[in-house]
C-alpha cells in the first residue's frame, strides 16, 4: 500500500478492466479519485458505489470534452490515461473509420489529456499512460494499427518526460501483456495463442497492473521518467 491521502487522481477510462482496478487501488490507498467512461454507465455506477470515486462521462475521442474534463478536475497530482480501443483484423477489410477512432482514443487523446493536465499539475506530479507490450512486439497478423497506436505512446512519453521534467513531473508508459479484462478475456479464443508467446503462461491480473501504476505514482518512483514499464509475463522477452 502507498499512502495517497489528499492526492487528486483522474483515471481516463476507469469503468472496467485495468482502469477499474487502478480506480480501486488509488481509492483504497486514500486518494480522491475520479474516472471517465464513454458508454458503460452501469459499470461506472457500480464502481462509484463501491469506491466513492466520481464517475464522469467523457468520450476520449471528443477532444474538447476531454480537455474540459481534465482541466475541470485539476490541478491533478496523478493522471492515468488508460482508455483504449482494440481493432484487429485484416487491414484490407477493416473499417477505416473504426481505425481512425482507435487512433483518436489511443493516441490523440493521451497527448491532449497529458498536455492539459500538465498546465496546472504541481511539482512531483505523475502522468501514467497504459500502452501495451504490442508497442514493442506484434507477433501475429491483424494487429498493425493497434501496434501503431501503442508504439506512438512510446515516443510521446519520452518527449513529454523532457518537456515536464524540470518541474519534477514524471511521464511513464505501462506496457501490459495479455490482461484478463472484457477486451481480452483469459478464457477467450486467443488465450492459448497469446500464452504461447509468454514465459509465464497465464493472463495478467488487472490488479497487478494497478500495483505498478501505484508504484510509479508513489514517492519512490520520482526518478523514473520517460520509461517503458513492461508487465507482460515475458511476452516480449
Ligand atoms: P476494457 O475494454 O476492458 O476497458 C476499457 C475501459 O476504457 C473501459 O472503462 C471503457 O469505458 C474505457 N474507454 C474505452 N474507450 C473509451 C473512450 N473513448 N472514452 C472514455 N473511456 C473509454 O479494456 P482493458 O481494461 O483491457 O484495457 C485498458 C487499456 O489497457 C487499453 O488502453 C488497452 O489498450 C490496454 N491494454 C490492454 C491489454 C489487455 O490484454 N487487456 C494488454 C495491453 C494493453 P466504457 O466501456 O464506458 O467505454
Amino acid at each position: 500500500m502507498t499512502d495517497f491521502t489528499d492526492k487528486n487522481v483522474l483515471v481516463l477510462g476507469g469503468s472496467r478492466g485495468i482502469g477499474a482496478a487502478i480506480v480501486r487501488r488509488f481509492s483504497r490507498d486514500g486518494a480522491r479519485v475520479a474516472f471517465t467512461y464513454a458508454g458503460a454507465q452501469a459499470a461506472a455506477e457500480t464502481l462509484f458505489a463501491e469506491t466513492g470515486a466520481e464517475a464522469v462521462r467523457t468520450d476520449s475521442a471528443d477532444r474538447d470534452a476531454l480537455t474540459a474534463t481534465v482541466a475541470g478536475r485539476g490541478p491533478l497530482d496523478v493522471l492515468v490515461i488508460n482508455a483504449g480501443a482494440l481493432v484487429m483484423g485484416d487491414p484490407l477489410t477493416l473499417d477505416a473509420d473504426a481505425i481512425d477512432r482507435m487512433i483518436d482514443v489511443n493516441v490523440r487523446a493521451p497527448y491532449h489529456a497529458a498536455v492539459e493536465a500538465a498546465r496546472t499539475m504541481p511539482e512531483g506530479g505523475r502522468i501514467i499512460v497504459i500502452g501495451s507490450t504490442n508497442g514493442d512486439r506484434m507477433p501475429f497478423a491483424g494487429g498493425a494499427a493497434y501496434a501503431l497506436t501503442k508504439s506512438a505512446i512510446q515516443g510521446m512519453v519520452r518527449g513529454l518526460a523532457r518537456d515536464f521534467g524540470a518541474r519534477g513531473i514524471t511521464v511513464n508508459n505501462i506496457q501490459p501483456g495479455p490482461t484478463d479484462t472484457d477486451m481480452n478475456p483469459a478464457a477467450g479464443p486467443m488465450a492459448d495463442t497469446m500464452h504461447g508467446f509468454m514465459a509465464i503462461k497465464r493472463h495478467i491480473h488487472a490488479d497487478e497492473v494497478a500495483g505498478l501504476a501505484a508504484y510509479l505514482a508513489g514517492p519512490e518512483a520520482g526518478m523514473i521518467t520517460g520509461s517503458m514499464q513492461t508487465i507482460d509475463g515475458g511476452f516480449g522477452a
